[in-house]
């Protein structure tokens, strides 16, 4: 996607050699117009089985799956939460997830009346790395008898194994840009 490539390249900063930093836009600071963009690519690109619903994991992953619910017609989104809060008083689907970022395993979990048998989920979120957060997402819809529509992440990190791991799963991977590699620092992008 031309404009996500493009915010990228100018806003985009690579740390270390794996780890790509996004905030002016993504992760801490929002560019709606882009969000706004990406959430229609990601209703364009999953039409059939229509979603019911948006599943993602907090937090970075919810701007992005709120766009997407309204340009596939105002559905709901769901967000995993991460840490067992007192709000979570219904029974959970929970599983763990090893978070990339953070370098520690975390446990994610949905109230169970959020996640409905039978419904077409379609998961979203910002990166794809290691595939951990996506396949934990698949497997709390495993545990409630949904069905995985997709899976869309807005930025793959294509020298990373995350698609080839969902993809084994037989899920459909779609990702709005790749990067292929960081050298020093430089993020080499692809539409
Ligand atoms: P995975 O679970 O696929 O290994 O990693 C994806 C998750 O880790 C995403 O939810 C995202 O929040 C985070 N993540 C992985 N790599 C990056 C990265 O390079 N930059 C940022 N900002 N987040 C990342």
């Amino acid at each position: 996607m031309k404009a996500l490539v493009e915010a990228i390249q100018e806003q985009g900063v690579g740390v270390g050699s794996n780890i790509v930093k996004v905030d002016m836009f993504l992760n801490h600071r929002l560019d709606t117009k882009l969000l706004t963009a990406m959430g229609q690519a990601f209703a364009d690109a999953f039409q059939s089985p229509k979603p019911d619903v948006i599943l993602t994991v907090e937090a970075s992953g919810i701007a992005v799956a709120v766009t997407t619910a309204i340009a596939c017609g105002n559905i709901p989104v769901v967000f995993a939460k991460k840490s067992p809060t007192s709000n979570v008083t219904d029974a959970v689907y929970e599983t763990p997830v090893y978070s990339f970022t953070h370098g520690q395993q975390n446990h994610i979990r949905v109230a169970k009346p959020y996640l409905q048998e039978g419904a077409n989920v379609l998961i979203i979120d910002d990166f794809l790395a290691n595939g951990e957060a996506a396949k934990g997402l698949c497997e709390l819809v495993k545990q409630a008898n949904g069905n995985v529509c997709g899976i869309g992440v807005c930025i793959e990190k294509s020298f990373q194994p995350g698609r080839a791991i969902l993809e084994a799963f037989g899920h459909r991977v779609e990702s709005l840009a790749k990067i292929v590699s960081i050298n020093d620092g430089e993020l080499v992008v692809e539409g």
